[in-house]
This record gives C-alpha cells, sequence and structure tokens, in this order.
C-alpha cells in the first residue's frame, strides 16, 4: 500500500495527529498502543506526563512518564505542554516538543487523552487533528473490562464508571465513533481511518506539480 509516502514519492505529507477518547475501560489504550506497535503505520505514540500512581503493569517512560505534582507544575508554567487537564483526580499533559518535531519531519503522532486534552490540541493544531471517539457496547461490559484489568482498587473503578458519564456525553464533538465490541474488528476500523485521513488532499504536499507532469506526459 502506497499510504506512508515513500523517500522516492513525488507527493509528501503534513504530519498528523490522531486522537483516542473514551471512557476508562472502553479499549482506548490496546488499540492506541496496538496501532502504534505496527511499524508499516509509522506512527510515534505521544507519552504523556502524568501525577497517578504507576499500575504494577506499567513502565516509566513507555506508558507514562510518572512525575510529582511539583514537576507537573513547573512544566506547565514553562510551557512544556501542549495540553493538559485533571482526570479522576491526577493530572496529565502530553509534551509539546515531541508533536512539534514529528508533524514538522511529516510523521505522525497517535494520543490516548480526554475530551479536555482534545478539545486544547484541536484548537492549536486545527486540520492536522482526527479525532476519534470510542464508546464501549454497554456500561456493564465497561464494568467489566475495568474489574478484569484488577489494576485499581474499587474506590477507583466507582470513579471511573461514574465519570464515564461525562465522558461518553462528549462524543458528539469527536470526528468519527466506533462502538468497540471486537478488538481485531476494531483496529481494522482505525487503519481504515488512518489510511482515508492519510490520502486527504490537503495533506498532500506537491500534488499540483505532480499532476502537471502527469498532463505533460500527454504532450497537452
Ligand atoms: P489512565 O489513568 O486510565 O491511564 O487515564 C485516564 C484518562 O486520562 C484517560 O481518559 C486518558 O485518555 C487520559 N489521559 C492520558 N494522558 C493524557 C494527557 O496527556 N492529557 C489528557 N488531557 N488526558 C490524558
Amino acid at each position: 500500500m502506497s499510504v506512508g509516502f515513500e523517500a522516492t514519492s513525488p507527493v509528501t505529507r503534513r504530519g498528523l495527529v490522531l486522537i483516542l477518547s473514551s471512557p476508562s475501560g472502553a479499549g482506548k489504550t490496546t488499540l492506541t498502543r496496538a496501532l502504534a506497535r505496527q511499524p508499516e503505520w509509522k506512527l510515534d505514540l505521544s507519552v504523556s506526563v502524568t501525577t497517578r500512581t504507576r499500575r504494577p503493569s506499567e513502565i516509566d517512560g513507555q506508558h507514562y512518564r510518572f512525575i510529582d505534582r511539583e514537576t507537573f507544575e513547573s512544566m506547565r508554567e514553562r510551557d512544556d505542554m501542549l495540553e493538559w487537564a485533571e482526570v479522576h483526580g491526577n493530572f496529565y499533559g502530553t509534551p509539546r516538543r515531541p508533536v512539534e518535531a514529528a508533524l514538522a519531519a511529516g510523521r505522525d503522532m497517535i494520543f490516548d487523552i480526554d475530551y479536555q486534552g482534545t478539545r486544547q490540541v484541536r484548537a492549536k493544531l486545527r486540520e492536522d487533528v482526527v479525532t476519534i471517539f470510542i464508546l464501549p457496547p454497554s456500561m456493564a461490559e465497561l464494568r467489566r473490562r475495568l474489574e478484569r484489568r484488577a489494576e485499581d482498587t474499587a474506590e477507583t473503578i466507582e470513579r471511573r464508571l461514574r465519570n464515564a458519564r461525562t465522558e461518553i456525553e462528549r462524543w458528539s464533538e469527536y470526528d468519527y465513533v466506533l462502538i468497540n465490541d471486537d478488538l481485531d474488528r476494531s483496529f481494522k476500523t482505525l487503519e481504515a481511518i488512518l489510511t482515508a485521513e492519510r490520502l486527504r488532499r490537503q495533506r498532500q504536499v506537491g500534488l499540483d506539480r505532480f499532476v502537471e507532469g502527469l498532463l505533460a506526459e500527454t504532450g497537452g
């Protein structure tokens, strides 16, 4: 497939930012990471900073950069964050520099952030942003998934379920909405969205020259 725009291609592309949001437990983190792991999609995963406590399965620097409140505040004051928000009582933010570097180089990034952060990124990067909202098939299934993860306390799970409602209510602010009842199918849908978004005319640089060349070949 030629969505990667190889070095020899006469057409290059502006980088885009793919944002996935959902209530906790809808499968967004699994999907984000699965897509970022596939080298052929050439997607850089944005690693957020957070003041939340690390879960046993998480690796510092890979899932998040776990920092204290003071460090978070000094990053915010230095304007080192593209966006930040308080979610479930903890602070989360996207470091600005990796995003700017990726976009300037025409590379794409994938973000797993909430609706508050999505609004801020959209306000800043506008047409370079593609947003996808992931819904659970039912609230009962959302609860089952949170409990199955078994990495959070009962109190944390209850808090996340209470917050799910506020998050779900933002679904209509997103470009695409996906009900995640089957991970494999959702993954394929995400690949289709990415492929289509990469081919948007406005993202392709040099198309006019390419078409001129095509037409010149016909001698017209
Ligand atoms: P969790 O604690 O389950 O990893 O994440 C909780 C929520 O915070 C999720 O909805 C996740 O998308 C969101 N989140 C993670 N990183 C960021 C970030 O950098 N910015 C914002 N705004 N939300 C984030």
